[in-house]
């Protein structure tokens, strides 16, 4: 018995050995695996999923440093960033959807502040800054910088529906979907006589990662915004 106990101990040290000295990339892969985890456990507690981002409240300096995202293609081959659990969760609510036969497709998800800001300065040569200031979002000042803001389309009898108006028209479909999404943590953040408190109109395409359920679930019940939730509606 004891013999035998040291044979396998030495071979499972041989084994470890070799592992180290042969199998340098496995290490390697293991490591990066652990420090991927890390960061995402460091990102996790390096944001915080309630953060308000309006006209009035700026992006946080570091933000886009910390967010993890991941990518994802649409059923068009269009890709995405999405902050990583925003989309995870946002796949479970379009599979529950799906089930019911309601098509719903990223359309607009994360644009960086970079991005913006050269749309911003594309658009001022085309249209001129009275324009731009009324239509274009000032960069650092939208959700969708943060990751966690996702717009919406829909497909409806094989056809892609995402202009604004056509989407507003589809009061059933939306209905359907709103229900379902504080059980993923997302809320409805432009609600439709808010404009005052949020800064913009009804979107019933764009929804909001807050990654709490039940203040979602609160937040959508009472029918509030998240700047009402969070006390900052002045
Ligand atoms: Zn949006």
């Amino acid at each position: 018995m004891k013999n035998g106990f040291r044979k396998r101990l030495f071979a499972g040290v041989l084994a470890a050995a070799f592992c180290c000295i042969m199998n340098g990339n496995g290490m390697m892969a293991a490591a990066e695996t652990v420090s991927a985890q890390g960061t995402s456990d460091q990102g996790k507690a390096a944001y915080d999923y309630m953060v308000l981002v309006n006209k009035a409240h700026k992006l946080l300096d570091d933000w886009e440093s910390n967010v993890v995202l991941k990518e994802a293609v649409n059923k068009w081959g269009e890709t995405h960033l999405v902050e990583e659990k925003a989309l995870e969760q946002f796949l479970k609510l379009q599979k529950e959807c799906a089930d019911e036969g309601i098509i719903i497709e990223l359309d607009s998800t994360t644009r960086s502040v970079a991005r913006q800001q050269e749309l911003w300065d594309d658009w001022t040569i085309e249209k001129g800054e009275d324009y731009v200031k009324k239509y274009v979002a000032v960069p650092g000042y939208s959700e969708h910088h943060t990751g966690l803001a996702i717009d919406v389309c829909l497909e409806k009898d094989g056809r892609r529906i995402d202009d604004n108006d056509e989407m507003i028209a589809e009061k059933e479909i939306f209905a359907k979907v709103h229900e379902k999404l504080a059980k993923y943590g997302f809320i409805l953040r432009y609600l439709d006589g808010k404009e005052a408190e949020t800064g913009y109109s009804y979107e019933p395409w764009h929804f909001r990662y807050i990654d709490n359920p039940e203040i979602a679930k609160e937040i959508m019940d009472q029918g509030i915004t998240l700047e009402e939730y969070l006390g900052e509606t002045d």
